[in-house]
């Protein structure tokens, strides 16, 4: 059983300051006479959230390695320490469904393993089928995580020496039929503009980076309620990607190139549009842990900045199907002694991080 906890602060989105009293791992009425203050001036989000975050994750010299239990651990503290107190594992080789069990790390929707074409992806990174096995083998993802499944939907094909979509359009309508009709939603990792198209068309939930997407296909998401998780923190390593590739594939690299300088133009487009835009850093690939409020500083130039706060925190909890702060939900939250309206950067100061109710962290900044 934790000790009763109050502060004084604005949380998050509310405008005004007012106590704030946590017992027995949730938010509650009080007043509580025995509460510790943690703060009597703060400012308090509704715990982060990291939305495309591979737990488990980790680099070898041939491709990507499933990480053992300590290293996996190690990572989910490390985006906890940073305020991250929600995270939609997003494919994973790693086994990570026993970090559920642990009252001191993150809550985690999990994915499954993403789906990937035979030798169209990083080595040892997803699971990898011909495009007959692709819907069969989405399903039984979707199966294996709670709630999210997630597949590449395009990547470097060399005899094109390009970006091409990974999939006939049948399999990936089909398959995201299958994991529609077990209640599951359906994400995809897409670059190019030809591949996003599709997914839109067959009625996929969710886009991750998005950098191909065109006006039109912008105006059929808003209308749909298709979401999108830009990951911008990835986003910045485009010119990287393009100069790997660049003495073999120059087409590739000009395109790379290309979707890198007009990214934030994009996504701007799409914000203005009203897509649902939500926080996510790709962590595990080459982006390290705990990079969340880092990102959420990235989706400043977006809009305005109570939109990259939701987009990081209550917003995309509830997307998420999680609380935010109301009496009797988890107490979950991350304070803060600089208004984080007023300057993002606060978000990567945080002052204490509280999960289910116990202090896991203070004083520190995030990674
Ligand atoms: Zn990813």
């Amino acid at each position: 059983m934790s000790e009763p906890l109050h502060l004084k602060g604005v949380i998050l989105p509310e405008t005004e300051p007012r106590d704030f009293w946590v017992a027995d791992g949730c938010v509650v009425e009080g007043p509580i006479a025995a509460a510790t203050t943690l703060s009597e001036q703060c400012w308090v989000l509704p715990g982060l959230v990291d939305a495309h975050d591979h737990i488990g994750l980790g680099a070898s010299p041939t491709g990507a390695v499933a990480l053992s239990p300590e290293e996996t651990l190690r990572q989910a503290l490390t985006d906890r320490d940073a305020g991250v107190l929600l995270i939609r594992e997003n494919g994973t080789p790693a086994q990570t469904r026993w970090l559920d069990e642990r009252d001191d790390v993150p809550r985690i929707v999990h994915s499954g393993r993403h789906v990937a074409r035979t030798r169209r992806y990083v080595r040892g990174m997803a699971v990898e089928v011909d495009p007959e096995e692709f819907p069969a083998e989405l399903e039984r993802q979707a199966r294996a995580g709670t709630g999210w499944v997630k597949f590449v939907a395009d990547w470097i094909e060399r005899d094109a020496g390009d970006l091409t979509p990974c999939w006939p359009a049948w399999a990936v309508a089909e398959g995201i039929e299958r994991c529609h009709a077990l209640g599951v939603r359906v994400t995809a990792h897409t670059f190019s503009e030809q591949a996003v198209a599709e997914l839109v068309d067959a009625g996929i939930d969710c886009v991750e980076h998005g950098t191909g997407l065109t006006d039109e296909v912008i105006a059929k998401m808003a209308a749909q309620g298709t979401t999108l998780v830009p990951t911008i923190t990835n986003l910045e390593n485009f010119p990287h990607y393009a100069e790997q590739g660049g003495a073999k594939f120059p087409r590739y690299a000009a395109h790379m190139m290309d979707l890198y300088r007009r990214h934030i133009e994009t996504l701007g487009k799409c914000h203005d549009a009203g897509i649902p835009i939500f926080c996510g850093t790709d962590a595990g690939t080459v982006v390290l842990h705990g990079k969340a409020p880092g990102e959420i500083v990235k989706l400043g130039k977006l809009g305005s900045h109570e939109f990259a706060l939701g987009a990081g925190s209550w917003a995309a909890r509830t997307w998420l199907g999680q609380p935010n702060l109301e009496v009797g939900a988890p107490a979950d939250f991350v304070v803060y002694e600089s208004d984080p309206r007023v300057d993002l950067r606060a978000v990567e100061h945080p002052a204490c991080v509280v999960l289910r109710g116990v202090v896991v962290a203070s004083g520190g900044a995030a990674h």
